[in-house]
């Protein structure tokens, strides 16, 4: 059993001007597709070769093989964030922000905080617990909230090469940006 690269759930220039095709092209095609690689050579050999889907992967690996698997999880998720033309939350998943954080500004405040502050490599996530509260969570390199027992609702690539070729080094900005590429429905809908 192999692992694929999903396609993009958008055209490639459809982020622009806040993620570029250029960005796209590399984070996609090249970072995404590496750790797909990687993760196939890796579990050549191993139990995991045998029908394991890639959230049993990341729950039961450690090192390299969890690194490669949580980041094709991740990145997946990431893209599956993203998109143009939403209104912003609504209803229950606006309710449980306005519960949790005071307000959508609040929240936002605080989610681009963890996202710009983070050190190093990693990412910010909008989590629920088992009992559907809200919380903000960073992760190092390739962690992912799944292993806490969290359930990941949204989430902002914060490695370098996610805004490095627009932004350099101003990762305030593209997470300023952000928020005009965040595809609420999908966050939503995971929410439910
Ligand atoms: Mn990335």
């Amino acid at each position: 059993m192999t692992f694929d690269l999903p396609p993009l759930p958008f055209a490639p220039d459809a982020l622009e001007p806040v993620i570029s095709a250029n960005t796209l092209s590399f984070h996609h095609g090249k970072h995404h597709q590496a750790y797909v690689n990687n993760l196939n050579n890796l579990i050549k050999g191993t139990k995991f070769e045998n029908n394991y889907d890639l959230e049993q992967i990341i729950m039961e690996s450690d090192g390299g093989l969890f690194n490669n698997a949580a980041q094709v999880w991740n990145h997946t998720f990431y893209w599956e964030s993203l998109g143009k033309e939403s209104r912003g939350p609504q209803g229950k998943l606006l309710q449980a922000i306005e519960k949790d954080f005071e307000s959508f500004d609040k929240f936002k405040e605080q989610f681009s905080d963890a996202a710009a502050k983070l050190f190093g490599s990693g990412w910010a996530w909008l989590v629920s617990d088992t009992s559907g509260n809200l919380k903000i969570v960073q992760t190092s390199n390739a962690a992912n909230p799944l292993t806490d027992g969290f359930k990941p609702l949204l989430t902002c690539d914060v490695w370098e090469h996610a805004y490095y070729l627009d932004y350099q080094n101003r990762r305030p900005d593209y997470v300023k940006s952000f928020w005009d590429i965040v595809n609420w429905e999908n966050v939503a809908a995971r929410f439910q």
